[in-house]
């Protein structure tokens, strides 16, 4: 006899099996940055935070992943679970916010309004 756990959710008030969803990881903007299966062959994430703890399983320490999923959170992250389809959807998204700067590299590289990138004139 073979027991199988069907675990479920209710995403939006409707009721889908957890293997049919995907952990999203969105930046402060809103879009993805990452998204995992929910169930895989490894894990199974039924919280948010095994979900975060599994987006930064790549953080050595417990402590030091802590401070990272802690850090994450405050600076705008959040992780949300969706179908399948809709975390693709997010994903395949192209974030048009830019990479978030990190402090200290505010500063553009270039003026874009610098008339010298200007100099060649198509019409010519
Ligand atoms: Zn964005």
């Amino acid at each position: 006899m073979t027991t199988t756990l069907n675990l479920s959710v209710e995403i939006d008030g409707v009721s889908r099996p957890l293997r049919d969803c995907d952990w999203v990881l969105r930046r402060p903007c809103g879009c993805a940055e990452a998204i995992m299966h929910a169930v895989s062959s490894l894990v199974t994430l039924t919280s948010e935070h095994e979900a975060w703890e599994e987006f930064y399983c790549d953080v050595p320490r417990a402590d030091r992943r802590r401070r990272a999923v802690n850090a994450a959170r405050k600076r705008g992250y959040t992780v949300a679970l969706t179908s399948i389809d809709d975390a693709v959807r997010a994903w395949e998204a192209r974030c048009p916010h830019g990479e978030e700067p990190e402090p200290g590299q505010q500063a553009s590289l270039f003026d874009p309004t610098d008339p010298a990138d200007d100099a060649v004139d198509v019409n010519a």
